[in-house]
């Protein structure tokens, strides 16, 4: 739920006893109103013109899962690049394709834990003979190559489960390895290192931050400042984030 900054006593009594400043919600305001604009409570027709209105503080429901709002705000900034190309003869499938979410095996990251991560990332830079939509043949080619970050979605619970997995920060893998295929048909194994984690905690998002020596911070609107954390501390992770590794 959001408040439009205004002279409203309840949002200065927020900023006041919290960390955020009217200046960060006023920004996060402005990128979250497009999205959920629609949620806006809009007050009925005033029937009576001599009738004094009681106005509707203007209110907005933002409460969301943190990948699926990560999926409209980095539609442009994906973390993998597809490229369609079909050779059969007249037929036009030539496209390009922003793949948001890091593709990931789930069935295999449920069984096995956030420590298999490696093990579970579902990437091939180039794929051949795949059907094509346009001409109904098989010989599609889908090239794919990865971002310099990577955003993978952590929300993961079988049928049976209410809540997710939590884990430790630590036991998330620090390193990644993502093998791709050039064009010219060389060949590099790029690796992407852990720089944040987004957990879930009653409703609420904390951001947790791995510095590159390794301390993690964590950003929580709800504390006075950003605290250092443990990596032993528990998380219920939504979502992890790597960064091309550049040495
Ligand atoms: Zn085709």
């Amino acid at each position: 739920m959001w408040r439009v900054p205004s002279t409203d006593n309840f949002f200065f009594f927020v900023c006041r006893c919290y960390g955020a400043t009217k200046d960060i919600y006023q920004k996060r305001f402005d990128i979250l109103y497009p999205i959920y604009k629609k949620t806006e409570k809009v007050q009925g027709q005033i029937k009576n013109k001599n009738c004094d209105a009681t106005p509707i503080s203007r209110t907005f429901f933002c409460q969301d899962n943190i990948s699926a709002l990560w999926t409209r705000l980095f539609a442009d900034e994906p973390s993998v690049f597809e490229k369609n190309y079909c050779p059969t003869l007249n037929c036009k499938n030539n496209n390009m394709k922003n793949v948001v979410l890091f593709p990931t095996d789930y069935k295999t990251l449920i069984q096995r834990g956030f420590g298999s991560l490696q093990k579970t990332l579902d990437f091939d830079s180039v794929i051949y003979n795949m059907h094509c939509n346009y001409c109904d043949g098989n010989s599609r080619i889908r090239r794919r190559s990865p971002n310099f970050m990577i955003y993978i979605e952590l929300d993961i619970k079988t049928r049976q489960q209410k809540e997710g997995q939590e884990c430790k920060l630590r036991e998330l893998p620090v390193y990644l390895t993502v093998p791709v295929t050039n064009e010219d048909g060389s060949s590099q194994d790029l690796r992407y290192r852990l720089c944040a984690v987004a957990g879930y905690s009653s409703a609420h998002y904390i951001a947790y931050c791995r510095r590159a020596s390794g301390r993690w911070v964590s950003y929580n609107d709800l504390m006075k400042k950003a605290e250092p954390t443990a990596d032993s501390h528990k998380v219920l992770p939504h979502g992890a984030l790597y960064i091309k590794n550049i040495q």
